[in-house]
């Protein structure tokens, strides 16, 4: 009998991980880190239910460190199948696996260095050296058409309107004369969708559906993102202020950059110096540009016209460590896009320390600041935050735009939901918090009338 088996992203939005076990043969969908608090981390340290050996596929949604950030680990372990996934994943994890390596080596050290791992030493998950190996194990698939795996697996993918490359998967699992068809939604995107591709609505019945549920008790708020952008941005030049906005390298640094692009074209914004300063965020935003199979049609329609959809006027990528420093030299109205997103680490914490004492500036979140991160305190209005072993007072404005999420809240899912033709056999709601995967649930039985439930870490189904 086929089976399937959670092993991640059950009361948690980390550690996406899922095993489809069929005639002997054993197909895992993603390998995400699991990452927050300590009982969620150790996780990462605990073997497998099955040898990494014995798993001969793994198939990619997008390439989160969430649902990707295993990968070196379960090679390190043994795994030698293959890893299939959309191109731009393919390229993208190229980017965020050596850099995770290298951040499990930087954590390692600074255990070492305070002396509170239990490990002694403390070592790191896997290397930056292991990361960069485990690469060429990545195959780049268009599964738009299915593809046939092996007897018992078959897939096929729809756009996700998550981030650049994201898919949702479906997986038809063969064993002697049972056929049972999977959807595993990913990280589903909101709709419509400024730069990608939105959510596609697949035609077909499905007897499971794997769907997320990170926003499965919250509504984002309607705004006009483009006018707060404005307001925000203006307010801070007229003081002769900097506007700093800790971003994600992936998608949110790119969705910025093509408001900023629409807003200052349209003569809604004077043009300013805007500076991305994040490596990974300017290696990120050429590949969101190269993948033209990835683009939304107005992404398509402005390149067509000779327009790069990613470039306001006035842009500079600082990529080297000189040019980020002559930052701090500036003294005029910009704008600096730099990472973490929550400040957690990485060139921001630079402008964020040079930045906060000043009532000029401005701070703008544009995306979720998770509980403990210095980001969520600069948001929740503390006085003052530990930069480099000293307090820094918050003077400067603080600002957040909560509308550029990526994932879509429960009224979007639902209303996704909606247009099935069919409702799935069964859903079983994963990557959310207890609370929000157990709203959604309650939310599509009570509303939608369909099978739905939530399972729990290391729940084994027969299929
Ligand atoms: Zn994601």
């Amino acid at each position: 009998m086929p089976t399937l088996t959670f092993l991640g992203a059950t009361g948690t939005v980390t550690g996406s991980k899922y095993l489809v076990e069929a005639g002997g043969e054993r197909l895992m969908v993603d390998c995400g880190l699991f990452q927050g608090d300590k009982e969620l981390r150790l996780r990462n340290w605990n073997p497998l239910p099955v040898p990494a050996s014995g798993i001969q596929w793994l198939l990619l949604t997008h390439a989160h460190l969430d649902h990707v950030g295993y990968i070196p680990r379960l090679i390190k372990d043994g795994f030698r199948g293959q890893i299939l996934a959309s191109s731009s994943t393919v390229d993208l994890a190229k980017i965020v696996l050596p850099d995770s390596g290298h951040l499990q080596e930087e954590d390692a050290e600074y255990a070492n260095f305070k002396k509170y791992s239990k490990h002694a030493p403390a070592l790191p998950l896997y290397t930056y050296e292991e990361a960069v190996k485990s690469l060429e194990y990545l195959r780049p698939i268009n599964a738009a058409q299915p593809i046939e795996i092996s007897s018992h697996f078959t897939m096929r993918t729809f756009f996700a309107g998550h981030i650049l490359g994201a898919r949702m998967i479906e997986l038809t699992v063969r064993e002697n004369d049972k056929v049972k068809k999977i959807l595993f939604s990913g990280d589903l995107g909101r709709f419509p969708q400024l730069i990608i591709p939105e959510p596609a609505v697949p035609e077909d019945g499905f007897d499971y559906m794997l769907l997320e549920s990170t926003y499965g008790d919250r509504l984002h708020p309607k705004e006009d993102i483009g006018q707060r952008l404005v307001g925000i941005v203006q307010h801070a030049a007229r003081q002769g202020g900097t506007v700093v906005i800790p971003a994600f390298a992936v998608g949110r640094t790119q969705e910025l950059l093509f408001l900023l692009r629409e807003l200052i074209e349209a003569n809604e914004l004077a043009s300013l110096p805007i500076h991305v300063d994040s490596p990974m965020a300017i290696d990120v935003t050429q590949l969101y540009e190269a993948h033209r199979e990835d683009h939304s049609p107005v992404i398509d329609a402005l390149e067509k016209g000779g327009v790069n959809p990613f470039s306001p006027p006035n842009l500079h990528f600082d990529k080297s460590v000189d040019e980020s420093k002559q930052l701090n030299n500036a003294h005029y109205p910009m704008v600096i896009i730099s990472a973490s997103g929550m400040a957690t680490g990485g060139r921001v914490i630079h402008h964020l320390e040079r930045c906060l004492p000043d009532h000029r500036n401005t701070i703008l979140f544009v995306g979720f600041q998770a509980a403990g991160t210095r980001g969520q305190a600069i948001q929740s209005g503390v006085k003052s935050v530990k930069m480099h072993g000293r307090n820094v007072s918050v003077r400067a404005r603080v600002e957040t735009i909560e509308g550029l999420s990526a994932h879509a809240d429960y009224g979007e899912i639902l209303a996704w939901l909606a247009r099935f033709a069919k409702p799935p056999g069964k859903t079983f709601l994963v990557h959310g918090e207890p609370k929000a995967s157990e709203a959604l649930c309650q939310c599509i039985v009570q509303q939608l009338r369909w099978n739905a439930t939530v399972p729990t870490y290391l729940q084994k189904v027969t299929l």
